[in-house]
């Protein structure tokens, strides 16, 4: 039986129970308690003012209940669908999809969730299914929704994975990110979270082979942002697109429109069947599941040319770019002028 440290942690007036992964793998009752205090000070002396008033060797089964929903689409292929919302106000951050691989030796975690909790149930789903060490938690790119929960994952000892350029963007933004998710979605729900730089980043390709189960991971020149990679599990021909794909939720320009639409494009050369979208609660087959992106991307890109052209402003072609899309799209009126704006200011240069 598998047993894990639970420690509560207290940060100002706000104490929690956090799991904390052992980095030497899945621990018996008695391994556990023989490094809980050690392991427990440790992890704590990475909270300024933290103190530990509980310290648990907890049986797996008794967490079950703060374990993330995760459904096995193809055998060792886990994912959890996020909520398709924003992380806005009354939210828990569960809105990205994260989930893992398991091979013969070890586990790969795809992307973390929004917060430590989010991370924590991912975790927790992983470990009710393996005692496997987890050997790799691969970043899709720097978003809040995809990394802020990483540290967990770092605890329990995988190497952090990601394209070459996020650790700057990631950076450049995480003091903004972490301040926007303590006033949306409060200190409660981001309690212990601390967002956590990768250890290994590739600029091209790299594979991970976890014992019979290989992993083809891929960097992207800018689109959806600057630092978008895919994960592509070989045996199921099922690639984990980050945000170059979504279905459900509008998708959210922040790289470039020509990027975003050229990688697009250029992943029906690969040997890919199945998608795993960054947002969006389905697997779906591929490339019909990337065409609803594309299609959004293309026509933003022609609308928008099109109203340069005319000599529009700004603000005269942020009001009508897109439209024509709404029905398709959830939160459309949050991200669609948005998407307007980034491909005006990048296509005006054309
Ligand atoms: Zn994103």
């Amino acid at each position: 039986m598998i047993f894990e440290l639970v420690v509560t942690l207290c940060l100002g007036e706000i104490c929690q129970p956090r799991v904390v992964p052992n980095p030497a793998g899945a621990q018996t009752e008695a391994s556990c308690q023989r490094t809980a205090q050690s392991r427990a000070q440790a992890w704590a002396s990475g909270f300024p003012n933290a103190t530990t008033p509980g310290i648990t060797c907890t049986a797996i089964e008794a967490l079950s209940d703060r374990a993330a929903t995760v459904i096995e689409t193809s055998p060792g292929h886990f994912v959890h669908f996020g909520k398709v919302e924003s992380v806005s106000e009354g939210s828990d951050g569960d809105v990205a999809n994260t989930g893992f691989i398991i091979g013969q030796r070890s586990v790969a975690v795809i992307d973390s969730g929004t917060t430590r909790a989010n991370a924590e149930a991912l975790y927790l789903a992983l470990r009710q299914q393996t005692d496997l060490p987890v050997s790799a938690l691969i970043l899709t790119h720097m978003h809040p929704d995809h990394v802020l929960g990483a540290s967990v994952f770092r605890d329990a000892g995988a190497l952090v994975i990601s394209s070459a350029k996020m650790p700057r963007a990631l950076a450049q933004r995480a003091a903004g990110y972490m301040a926007g998710m303590e006033r949306l979605i409060g200190l409660h729900q981001i309690h212990g979270t601390v967002p956590a730089y990768p250890d290994v980043t590739l600029s091209a390709e790299m594979t991970l082979d976890l014992g019979d189960r290989v992993l083809d991971l891929r960097a992207y020149p800018t689109a959806h942002t600057d630092n978008d990679l895919t994960v592509l599990d070989r045996a199921t021909a099922t690639m984990w697109m980050g945000d170059l794909v979504f279905l459900e939720h509008t998708p959210a320009l922040d790289g470039s429109i020509n990027g975003w639409i050229d990688a697009l494009t250029g992943l029906a050369a690969l040997p890919v069947e199945h998608m795993v979208p960054g947002h969006g609660r389905m697997v779906s087959a591929f490339p019909e599941g990337a065409a609803p992106t594309l299609e959004y991307l293309t026509s933003i890109r022609r609308q928008t040319r099109e109203a340069l052209e005319k000599g529009e402003s700004l603000s005269q072609a942020v009001r009508h770019i897109g439209l024509d899309h709404a029905k398709d799209w959830q939160m459309f009126e949050e991200f669609n002028p948005r998407n307007a704006t980034s491909a005006y200011v990048e296509l005006e240069w054309e």
